[in-house]
């Protein structure tokens, strides 16, 4: 008997495990299912009354009958009630609704046998008065029974729901049937020592821990979905019914992250708590079933039919609902919302995903309306950008990306000291098409760095051409983009590369325009220091054309501002133009910094920046972008 203590304290130490999980995420076992809680509960109480009625049944005297009585109807009303919460709870899980007459009815007649089948006919067991041993009676076969009728209902519903449940938990719903199929088994066995108490804690702190640390797809504040949920989800959907008529649809609010800035993480979150409502509001009057979930920090989906998603998208996005509620707060806070209809033979979830997430960056940079549908406009714009995706692809590979050099000159010298790489796409009709054309459309798809490590590479290559050949080689700046800096391994990668031709690091100079300066400063700044250590001149591209913080400086590896042309275009008419770019020039040299102006196109800009005394002049008064086979011959300007 002290074997059979041991498990059942072994059972709450198990317990108690999978409540500090859910102490470590509070979040979630916030919003476990009710019915997830009426379980961890039961089984804290089925141990506690395990003991119990193990000690009292020791004493095995007529004059503790009946307090042993009580506990251990108890100790059944727990027992029958746990596997038929577990049941719901798994039912409610995969979203199915329990079969009343079976296991409802089951769970009643057992509960009435447990209260007055022991007083009347010894139903569960019996006290041998030659003996004074307790001996099993008929209930014992009826609870096995009922077990396995919840064992079969709950086999049943995985079985439909295989898809949604994955592997994760139809692992974990194997491994709890295995320890119960032993449990039985030990039972038949050694009758007198129990360990159910031990497998019922088992496989509660299984399933506690399995829903908190491994398989998570539950979002921690709003209790929906999170993607890994929704994604389940909506596969199960597509895989059991006819999707014809529905959407997918994307809900933002609009710039969560000013909105925490400005009105705390707090308010932040009651927003976030009011769109989660709402969203699952319109989830559930929905006529077919929809499924919906919190995607992104800020961005919700909704798979649902479109019948009511116009309704749907007008009742989440209305401004006014959020506004009222926060008296104090100076927000208006809004929503934006991108669907897509799905067509005949979509299976891919995150390609709807995409569609609708298209939809909604294009309405969120649209005044008129706050909902859009992937159709018409937003498709063909969309489409166009593949269309470049696929053909910049095809340009990496097929190698029409040209690099041209612009020369830079010194002021007063009129000497060649260095160049900029300027990437020309021409392509397979030999037509020439601009950075501006594509570089934007590169940047936000991620290609740009493959496309900037290249150009770094051509440049490299050329430059040891040239050296082999004794040619005399000028510095050259390449441009880096704002996305770059993002790039884990770019450091590495633009040292790997100049180093593979054997070139000295102060021969390549990194250009990095300021608006990027603004981003992640210290990211930016951690990237930028390696390179500067690393022996690379470091560029600030359009200098004055941003919002700078210019208080960063102090902390930025600088070595060279190129003044922005936008400040040339200004002076020739302007008084006030010339005083702007005479203050940012007198600021960079107060810095210490080198100064190249840029845009330089007639001879009167070209005269008063030289007596502005900056030091390097790029222009096409002197010379353009050209092809780098003839700039070697290129030494002096004009
Ligand atoms: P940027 O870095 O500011 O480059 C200077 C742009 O000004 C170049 O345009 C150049 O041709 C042009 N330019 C030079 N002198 C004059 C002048 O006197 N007057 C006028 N009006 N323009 C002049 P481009 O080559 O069309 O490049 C446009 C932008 O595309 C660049 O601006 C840069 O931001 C980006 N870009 C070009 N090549 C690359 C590259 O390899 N990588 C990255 N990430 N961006 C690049
Ligand atoms: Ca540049
Ligand atoms: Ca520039």
């Amino acid at each position: 008997m002290v074997f059979s203590y041991q498990f059942d304290i072994a059972g709450i130490m198990v317990i108690l495990t999978s409540l500090i999980c859910a102490w470590i995420r509070p979040g979630l076992i916030k919003n476990f299912s009710i019915y997830l809680k009426l379980i961890i509960v039961l089984s804290i109480l089925y141990n506690i009354l395990d003991i119990v009625t193990s000690v009292l049944l020791q004493f095995k005297k007529p004059g503790t009958w009946l307090i042993t009585y009580i506990f251990l109807i108890l100790y059944f009303l727990v027992l029958f009630m746990f596997p038929y919460r577990a049941t719901l709870y798994f039912y409610e899980l995969c979203g199915e609704k329990i079969n009343p007459l079976i296991l409802r009815g089951s769970l009643a007649l057992m509960l009435l046998l447990a209260t007055f089948g022991q007083f009347f006919f010894n139903f569960f067991f019996k006290l041998d008065r030659n003996t004074m041993e307790y001996i099993h009676g008929a209930g014992f076969y009826a609870t096995f029974i009922y077990y396995l009728i919840c064992v079969f209902s709950v086999g049943d519903c995985a079985i439909k729901h295989k898809r949604y449940l994955g592997k994760l938990r139809l692992r974990l719903l194997l491994a709890i049937l295995v320890i119960t199929i032993i449990n039985v088994i030990y039972q038949l066995i050694l009758p007198e020592q129990s360990i159910t108490g031990l497998v019922i804690a088992l496989s509660v702190a299984m399933t506690v821990v399995v829903f908190c640390f491994v398989d998570v797809t539950v979002d921690e504040l709003t209790g929906l979905n999170n993607r890994a949920g929704f994604i389940r989800a909506c596969d199960e959907l597509m895989h059991n019914q006819d999707m014809h008529g529905y959407s997918m649809i994307k809900i933002q609010v609009y710039h969560m992250q000013e909105l925490n800035e400005r009105t705390g993480m707090e308010n932040g979150d009651k927003v976030l708590l009011m769109l989660a409502n709402n969203v699952k509001y319109c989830t559930d009057i929905a006529k077919k079933k929809s499924v919906c979930g919190r995607i992104g920090g800020d961005t919700f989906a909704i798979l649902t039919d479109s019948e009511i998603s116009i309704t749907t998208l007008s009742k989440t996005t209305e401004t006014d609902i959020v506004q009222n509620p926060f008296t104090g707060m100076d927000y208006a806070v809004s929503f934006y919302a991108g669907g897509y209809r799905l067509e005949e033979g979509d299976t891919d979830i995150d390609s709807m995903l995409d569609h609708a997430g298209y939809a909604l960056k294009w309405v969120s940079g649209n005044f008129k309306t706050n909902v859009a549908f992937y159709e018409d406009e937003i498709r063909h714009e969309d489409e166009h950008r593949k269309s470049v995706e696929q053909k910049v692809r095809n340009a990496i590979s097929d190698r029409e990306f040209k690099v041209y050099l612009q020369p830079i000159y010194n002021s007063m010298t009129r000497e060649r000291v260095s160049a900029e790489a300027l990437v020309r796409w021409i392509d397979s009709r030999n037509q020439m098409i601009n950075p501006a054309d594509f570089i934007p459309i590169l940047e936000k798809n991620g290609f740009i760095t493959e496309l900037d490590l290249y150009v770094l590479d051509e440049v490299c290559r050329m430059l040891k051409s040239w050296r082999d050949k004794g040619i005399e080689v000028v510095p050259v700046s390449v441009n880096f983009s704002r996305v770059d800096v993002d790039h884990p391994s770019i450091v590495d990668d633009i040292i790997a590369t100049v180093d593979k031709y054997g070139l000295e690091h102060s021969l390549i100079k990194i250009e990095l325009t300021e608006s990027a300066f603004n981003d992640n400063m210290s990211l930016i700044i951690n990237v930028l220091q390696k390179l500067h250590d690393q022996g690379f001149p470091i560029m600030m591209d359009d200098f004055g054309s941003g919002y700078s913080n210019l208080n960063m400086f102090k902390d930025m590896p600088v070595d060279i501002v190129k003044i922005d042309m936008y400040f040339l275009r200004n002076i020739e008419n302007s008084e006030k133009g010339m005083i702007v770019l005479e203050s940012v020039v007198h600021m960079a040299k107060r810095l210490g910094l080198q100064i190249v102006v840029e845009g330089v196109e007639t001879q009167q800009q070209y005269d008063y920046i030289r007596k502005l005394r900056c030091e390097m002049i790029q222009g096409y008064y002197f010379a353009k972008p050209m092809p780098s086979e003839i700039f070697p011959d290129q030494v002096t300007a004009g």
